[in-house]
This record gives structure tokens, C-alpha cells and sequence, in this order.
């Protein structure tokens, strides 16, 4: 069921949404070659604590996940796409890393996604997160009133494939509100003019996520959460919690 959001709620999701924005900025200053994972995920949960914020992250068991999922944070690492658990992997110079965090305050959800790199980047790197940037920022402007969920699915896919790059097809974005995950679902490639209409009040988390070998399969690693690419090729992955409103597209997730 696709549940529309108040305006007073839109405004109470922008408060759990400037959290994950301002725990991904400082997550991101913390990284650099030699930190933990873990210790990533330590930052994200001081910027938790310090604002009164809870994780929907922590704990989430949905149907796939042989265990709770144990932070904060989903940091993955070169060849893994989404979903990695932090661990003690020491980042090293050149690691493209993908960081997702999630909040909630007052019982509503934020959800956001950035990629970079650590240390000197390679210039292939560049391109994927540029390209991936690019097209979360297409998705957020197909994202208006009177569109429809496939015109922001066919920005994004269309952009990742003109580069040449591999979409995984079953993950993408979803609605959000007072759970991470709500209807409707929001993939990162279709067809324009299909699938739901787009209302104000409507809010959706938009995250493409792009394979750089062009294939589209993955795996999932032994700890069951993991997904890494099949061919063994770097993966970014961007994401904005984003209200569609009758000014346009209003993204939440910013610091
Ligand atoms: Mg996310
Ligand atoms: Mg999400």
C-alpha cells in the first residue's frame, strides 16, 4: 500500500533525513586509508546518539538475512555493491567505498547513500561514481507530480546503461515513511510512462547502484548479507530520500 505523507509529516521526515545526511558527511571525513570499517560505523553511530536518532538499520532482519543486521551502517567496499556489514578491513589507498545509513526521529525514516573513494583515485572509479551520481540526480528530476515511477526508473537506467555499466535488477528504491521500506517499489531501469503516478506527498528513496564490468549479476557473500558483483568489477551506489511535492522534487537526506 503506497501510504501519502502529510505536509507535517514531510517536514518530520526532513528532520530524520538531515541526520543521515549529516552522519554520511562525517563519515565520510572520518575515512581514509588504515580506518576500520568498524570504526566508520562508530562515527555514524555518535552522530545517532549525539541527535537523539535510533537506526533502522540495526537489527533488521528481512526475508533474505540469515541473522540481524549488526550496525548502523552498510559500508561495502570495492566489489560489493550494497548491504556490507563493517568489519575490521583497514581501508586502503584507492577503496571505493559505498556507504549507506539510515535514521529515525520521532518515528519517521531517512535513508541515504554516497560512494567515494579513499586515498588516490583511480580515474575508472571517477567515472562510475560521477556516472552513478548523475543518475540518482536524473531520478530526483523525473521525480514530480503527474510523472510516473517508471519515468524516474528509465533516468536512471538509461544513463547507466549508456555507460556501459551493469544494473543489479533486483535491488533499487522503495517508498519510505515510518518504515525504511515501504511501497511502492522504485528500480533502477524500466519503462517511461508506466507504474504509478506521482503525487505530492509521496516519498521515495531513489538509489541507483551501478556495476562497471556491464554485467548485472551478483552474489551474496558468506556472511549472507554482502552482495558483490559476479564479475568481480567496482560498484557505486547513491541515494537520496526524496518527497515528490507540487514545488518539485524536495530531497530530505541532505545535511
Ligand atoms: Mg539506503
Ligand atoms: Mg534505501
Amino acid at each position: 500500500m503506497v501510504e501519502i505523507k502529510t505536509d507535517a509529516a514531510l517536514d518530520a521526515m526532513r528532520a530524520a533525513g538531515r541526520v543521515v545526511g549529516t552522519a554520511l558527511e562525517a563519515v565520510r571525513a572520518a575515512a581514509a586509508p588504515g580506518v576500520r570499517l568498524v570504526d566508520l560505523d562508530e562515527v555514524a553511530r555518535t552522530v545517532l546518539r549525539e541527535t537523539g536518532a535510533t537506526s533502522p538499520f540495526l537489527g533488521y532482519r528481512p526475508d533474505f538475512a540469515p541473522t540481524p543486521f549488526p550496525a548502523v551502517l552498510c559500508v561495502s567496499v570495492n566489489d560489493a555493491i550494497v548491504h556490507g556489514i563493517p568489519s575490521t578491513y583497514a581501508l586502503r589507498d584507492g577503496d571505493l567505498v559505498s556507504v549507506d545509513c539510515g535514521a529515525i526521529v520521532d518515528g519517521w525514516a531517512g535513508d541515504a547513500a554516497v560512494s567515494f573513494t579513499v586515498g588516490t583515485p583511480r580515474p575508472e572509479d571517477v567515472r562510475l561514481m560521477d556516472t552513478t551520481r548523475q543518475a540518482l540526480e536524473a531520478g530526483i528530476a523525473a521525480a514530480v507530480v503527474g510523472a510516473r515511477i517508471g519515468d524516474i526508473a528509465h533516468a536512471i537506467g538509461s544513463i547507466g546503461r549508456a555507460a556501459g555499466y551493469g544494473i543489479a535488477a533486483d535491488f533499487g528504491g522503495h517508498g519510505i515513511g515510518r518504515h525504511m521500506h515501504e511501497d511502492p517499489a522504485v528500480p533502477n531501469e524500466g519503462r517511461p510512462g508506466r507504474g504509478l503516478v506521482l503525487r505530492h506527498g509521496l516519498v521515495i528513496a531513489i538509489e541507483p547502484m551501478f556495476l562497471a564490468g556491464g554485467g548485472d549479476d551478483y552474489y551474496p557473500a558468506a556472511d549472507g548479507w554482502t552482495l558483490r558483483t559476479m564479475d568481480g568489477s567496482r560498484a557505486a551506489h547513491f541515494e537520496h530520500t526524496v518527497a515528490i511535492t507540487n514545488d518539485g522534487p524536495r530531497v530530505l537526506t541532505l545535511p
